[in-house]
C-alpha cells in the first residue's frame, strides 16, 4: 500500500547505548576444575602437580589400530622432545582408509574405573591437517552453544574416549566418543614448547553423545578419527605425551549445591517394600466423615449443575460427560443423572461444577483460600458440604479457566470413589477399533443395589508446575488425563485440557511448505530449495511472514490429524505440523534476503560470518512477525518457541515478551542423573539463562527407550529444581510401551501429585491394578529400578534389541533360592504374578502386556549382541 500513499514515510533509527558493561544473567558458577578441598585450580597444573598415588600412567606403547574398523590408522611410538626431556611418545597417522571410509580406531587395553580415575590428561601436537577444519576449531570459544551427539562441531577432531568390552555396542567405532580433543583443550595451560593440553572430566564434562559408556568398568583406552572428513592424500599426524589418568579432581559445573544433595540421596536411597509403600496414601486425605448416600435400589438420586463462569463450554462438556458417563458406569444405576443450570431444591447429591453464586460461605471461603495459596496455578479443588460437592480450580488457567481445575477434581473424585483410573493412556487415536483394555478404564467399583460416596472434602492439589504433560499415546482422551501433553493434535478434549500447547502458536504459523518445491522453501549454499521439516530445513524466513500473517488473519487451522477438532472458538492456529522448524536441523535459509547484515538493538550490525547470526535473526524475525500479528490481527497472539539447536543461546536482540520459550534438553546423557548435574552444565546453564529473559519459560524432555528403567524419582528432582529457576512448563515425550507404562503411569502422579512419595505411588498402582499380582509385580520393577540406580553406565536410551539392563540383571547374583541370578529372578517373580493373576481378567491383562515385553526383552539379554 506504500506506493499509494501520499504522504512521507519518516523513519527513526534510534540506536541506544549502555555506558556501563551490562551483565545479562547470574549463571550458575562458571565452569572449573576443583580439588578435593574444593579449591578452583588450573587443570593442566592440577594433574602435573598431582601426588604420585593420583595419578594412572597411561602406556604410550601397546596402543593398537583397532580390527574392525582400523583401517587408515598407522599406530606408532616415536620418540620426541617434550621440554628438556626426551620422551616415548604415541603417534597416531590417520590417512583416507582404501575401502569404506569410516571411523579409525587407536585402542589399548587398560582396565579402569573412571568414576574413579576420571580426569584424562595428556600433551598433544596435531602436525598436518587435511581438511583445515581442525584449526577452526582451535580458535572458537568453546561449549558456547551446546554440543549435540549427531551435530558435533568437532567431528573433524580426534576424538577421546574409552570403551568396556561388557558393552554391547563400542560407539567409538561409530564416531560417537566421549569427547573431543578441541572440547578437552585447555588454551592456557604453561605448556613445552610445541605442545597444547588436553584435560577433560570423563565423568563431569560435557560428552560428545548419549550413547551409553560404562564408566566403572573401562577394559580400553581408545582414540578415534573420521577419517571420512579427509580428502585422499590428506594426513592428520597426533602425537600424544604423557597421557595420564588423575584422581581427586572435578570439573564442577551445574548447581553443585543441590548436586550434591541429590547424591546423597542416590547413596542412601533404599527401595520402599511394597507393604511399606503401601501405607502412604495421598487419598487418605478427602474422606468424608460420613458416608453420603447416593443410591438406593439401583436409582441414582443425584444431579450435576453446571456453575460458575463457562468461559470454556467445551471444556466444561467434557467434564459434565466425563462425571455422568463413569459413575453410571460404575454404579449402574436405572436411571440418568440430570445436568441442570442452576441446583433443583430436591434433597440428593448434587455436583457443582464451578462455584454458584449462594454456595455456603464456609466453602466459599475454603475455595478463595486455596485459589490464592495456590494463584496462577492449575489448582485442583474439592469441597464439601453435606450431600453437596463443589469443584473449583484457578480462574484465567489460560485456555480453560478453571476448567483444568474442575476436571482434575472430577477425574480425583471418581478415582477415590469408585476406583477409576486408566492404567495406560488411551494409545488409539480413534482410528480403527480401538483395544477396550486399553482405553477404558480399570474397575470401576461395581455397586450392588445400593452405593455410597466415602471421598470429596477440603482437597486441594497444586502440580509440580504450572504446566506439564507426557506423551506419546495419551493425547486421544485428553479430558481423561490428567497429563495430556499434545493435545493439540488429537482427540476430544483436546484443545481444552492440553493447554500450553494450545495455548499459543507453536514456532510460527505455516510456512506455505507444501509437497511442491516453491520460493518459500529455504535455499541452501548451492542453490538447492530444501523443503522445511524435521532434519531437513527451515524456511525462508523472510517469506513465510506474510504467510503466518494472512493464516492468521483467516483463523486457519491445518488440519495434520483426522480428528483436530476444527471449532471456530480457536482462532489461534496452534498446530505442529507446519511449523517454522528449528528442530532437528541447523539448515537455513541462505538467500540473499535471509542473509543480509542487520542492526541489533545494542548497535551492533550482524553479518552472516558472524556464529549467532542465524539465531539472531530467527529470533529478530520472530519478533517482526509477532508485533506485526499482534499489532494488526490479534492483541493476544503469542509464539510458542522451541529453543532448540542454533537458537538455544539467549539472543542479543531482547526476545519477545509474547513469546513463550521451550527449551529442549536434548538429548541429556542419561534420565537417571537430574538436569543441573555437572555433566548437563550446558543445558542447566542455558536454561538459567532463558528463564531470566523469558516470560514464561517450558522444558520439553526426551525420556525414550524407557523399556524396564525407572524414570519418576529423578524427574521429581529435576521438577523441583525446574520450578525453582522460573520454569513453569514441563513435558516429556517418551514412549508407553508394555515394559513402561506402570512407571509412567508413576512419572504423571508423581507430576500431579509431587508430595506423593514415588514408591508409594507405585505400590498405589500395582494394588489398583495388578490385583493378585501386586505385591510380585511392585517387587519386579522395585529390584529393576534397584538395579538401575547401582549401575554406572550413562545412556539415555537403550538401544533396541540390546536389553542392557536385563544383561546386567544376568550379571548380578540373586539372593533367592533356586536362581543363579537377578535375570532369573526377575523373570520368575513376573512369570508369578502372571499365574497369580489367572482368574481376574483385567490384572492378568495388565501382567500379561509387562510379561509379552520382558519375555522379549529378557531373551535379547541373554542372546550374543551383534550390533
Ligand atoms: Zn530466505
Amino acid at each position: 500500500p506504500y506506493d499509494k500513499a501520499k504522504q512521507e514515510i519518516t523513519i527513526f533509527d534510534l540506536h541506544f547505548k549502555c555506558s556501563k558493561q551490562y551483565t545479562p544473567f547470574k549463571s550458575p558458577a562458571p565452569r572449573g576444575f576443583l580439588d578435593r578441598e574444593g579449591r578452583e585450580v588450573e587443570p593442566w597444573r592440577a594433574v602435573t602437580t598431582a601426588a604420585a598415588e593420583d595419578v594412572k600412567e597411561i602406556p604410550v606403547k601397546g596402543w593398537a589400530p583397532e580390527a574392525r574398523n582400523g583401517e587408515g590408522v598407522a599406530v606408532e611410538t616415536v620418540k620426541e622432545k617434550v621440554g628438556d626431556e626426551t620422551l616415548d611418545c604415541l603417534r597416531l597417522t590417520w590417512t583416507r582408509s582404501e575401502g569404506k571410509a569410516t571411523t579409525a580406531i587407536a585402542t589399548l587395553p587398560f582396565a579402569v574405573n573412571a568414576l574413579d580415575w576420571n580426569t584424562y590428561a595428556f600433551l598433544y601436537k596435531v602436525e598436518i591437517v587435511g581438511t583445515g577444519r581442525y584449526e577452526r576449531c582451535e580458535n572458537l570459544i568453546l561449549n558456547k552453544i551446546p554440543q549435540y551427539f549427531m551435530f558435533n562441531k568437532y567431528a573433524d577432531n580426534p576424538g577421546v574416549s574409552f570403551a568396556c568390552k561388557d558393552d554391547c555396542i563400542n560407539w567409538n567405532r561409530y564416531g560417537v566418543t566421549r569427547s573431543y580433543l578441541s572440547e578437552g583443550r585447555r588454551p592456557v595451560a604453561q605448556t613445552p614448547a610445541g605442545w597444547k593440553a588436553f584435560v577433560c572430566d570423563m565423568v563431569n564434562d560435557d560428552p560428545v553423545g548419549n550413547k551409553w559408556f560404562t564408566l566403572d568398568k573401562i577394559t580400553n583406552m581408545e582414540f578415534t578419527f573420521k577419517n571420512k572428513m579427509l580428502a585422499p592424500g590428506d594426513k592428520v599426524v597426533f602425537t600424544v605425551a604423557r597421557p595420564r589418568l588423575v584422581r581427586g579432581l572435578m570439573y564442577r559445573g551445574g548447581d553443585m549445591k543441590l548436586w550434591e544433595e541429590f547424591k546423597a540421596w542416590k547413596a542412601n536411597h533404599k527401595v520402599l517394600p511394597y507393604r511399606e509403600a503401601l501405607k502412604e496414601n495421598r487419598f487418605d486425605e478427602g474422606r468424608l466423615a460420613k458416608p453420603v448416600p447416593i443410591m438406593r435400589n439401583r436409582i441414582i438420586d443425584a444431579e450435576i449443575i453446571n456453575a460458575g463462569t463457562t468461559k470454556n463450554r467445551v471444556g466444561r462438556d467434557y467434564t459434565v460427560k466425563l462425571l455422568r458417563e463413569e459413575l453410571a458406569r460404575a454404579l449402574n444405576p436405572i436411571n440418568d443423572i440430570p445436568v441442570l443450570g442452576k441446583a433443583s431444591t430436591n434433597d440428593n447429591v448434587k455436583f457443582f461444577l464451578g462455584m454458584p453464586g449462594d454456595a455456603p460461605e464456609s466453602v466459599k471461603t475454603f475455595v478463595a483460600e486455596a485459589r490464592q495459596a495456590h494463584q496462577g496455578t492449575a489448582v485442583t479443588i474439592i469441597a464439601n458440604d453435606g450431600k453437596k460437592f463443589y469443584f473449583a480450580g484457578s480462574p484465567n488457567y489460560p485456555t480453560v479457566d478453571e476448567g483444568k481445575g474442575i476436571i482434575n477434581g472430577v477425574l480425583d473424585f471418581l478415582e477415590a470413589n469408585v476406583g477409576l483410573m486408566w492404567p495406560r493412556p488411551a494409545m488409539e487415536r480413534g482410528v480403527g477399533a480401538p483395544d477396550p483394555m486399553v482405553v477404558e478404564a480399570l474397575r470401576p467399583y461395581r455397586a450392588g443395589k445400593d452405593a455410597d460416596l466415602v471421598w470429596g472434602r477440603d482437597w486441594v492439589v497444586e502440580s509440580a508446575v504450572k504446566y506439564w504433560g507426557l506423551s506419546d499415546g495419551n493425547e486421544y482422551y485428553s479430558y481423561r488425563n490428567r497429563a495430556s501433553y499434545f493435545g493439540c493434535w488429537y482427540g476430544p478434549g483436546a484443545f481444552e485440557f492440553s493447554s500450553y500447547r494450545a495455548y499459543a502458536a507453536n514456532h510460527w504459523f505455516g510456512f506455505g511448505g507444501g509437497d511442491q518445491e516453491n520460493e518459500k522453501w529455504a535455499l541452501s549454499k548451492d542453490g538447492k530449495r530444501l523443503r522445511p521439516g524435521c532434519y531437513t530445513s527451515t524456511p525462508c524466513l523472510i517469506k513465510v511472514i506474510e504467510d503466518g500473517k494472512d493464516a492468521f488473519a483467516a483463523g486457519k487451522i491445518t488440519k495434520c490429524m483426522e480428528h483436530l477438532p476444527n471449532a471456530a472458538y480457536y482462532k489461534r492456529y496452534n498446530d505442529d505440523c507446519s511449523p517454522c522448524w528449528i528442530e532437528d536441523t541447523w539448515n537455513t535459509c541462505q538467500c540473499p534476503e535471509c542473509l543480509k547484515p542487520f542492526r541489533l538493538p545494542d548497535g551492533t550490525l550482524i553479518k552472516k560470518e558472524d556464529p549467532d547470526f542465524h539465531a539472531e535473526a530467527h529470533f529478530v524475525n520472530a519478533n517482526a512477525y509477532l508485533q506485526a500479528v499482534r499489532t494488526y490481527l490479534n492483541r493476544n497472539s503469542e509464539l510458542n518457541y522451541l529453543i532448540y539447536f542454533y537458537t538455544i543461546p539467549v539472543p542479543r536482540t531482547p526476545v519477545s515478551g509474547y513469546v513463550r520459550s521451550h527449551f529442549c534438553p536434548y538429548v541429556r546423557v542419561n534420565y537417571d542423573i537430574p538436569i543441573y548435574a555437572p555433566v548437563n552444565d550446558k543445558f542447566w546453564r542455558v536454561i538459567s539463562q532463558w528463564c531470566q529473559v523469558a516470560r514464561s519459560m517450558g522444558v520439553s524432555e526426551y525420556f525414550l527407550g524407557g523399556n524396564f528403567r525407572p524414570s519418576a524419582d529423578v524427574q521429581a528432582f529435576d521438577l523441583a529444581a525446574y520450578r525453582e529457576i522460573g520454569v513453569s512448563f514441563f513435558g516429556q515425550e517418551t514412549e508407553t510401551q508394555n515394559g513402561s507404562f506402570p512407571e509412567m503411569w508413576v512419572a504423571k502422579r508423581k507430576i500431579y501429585m509431587p508430595d506423593w512419595n514415588a514408591d508409594s505411588i507405585r505400590a498405589y498402582y500395582c494394588r489398583n491394578v495388578f490385583g493378585a499380582g501386586a505385591e510380585l509385580m511392585y517387587d519386579f520393577y522395585a529390584k529393576l529400578r534397584a538395579l538401575r540406580y547401582t549401575e554406572n553406565r550413562d545412556t539415555d536410551f537403550e538401544e533396541t534389541g540390546c536389553s542392557e539392563l536385563g544383561r546386567l540383571a544376568l550379571k548380578t547374583p540373586s539372593d533367592t533360592k533356586g536362581c543363579d541370578n537377578l535375570g532369573e529372578e526377575l523373570d520368575k517373580l513376573i512369570n508369578q504374578a502372571y499365574a497369580k493373576t489367572a482368574g481376574d481378567e483385567p490384572a492378568n491383562f495388565f501382567v500379561g502386556r509387562a510379561l509379552a515385553f520382558w519375555n522379549w526383552y529378557y531373551a535379547n539379554a541373554q542372546k550374543e549382541w551383534k550390533d
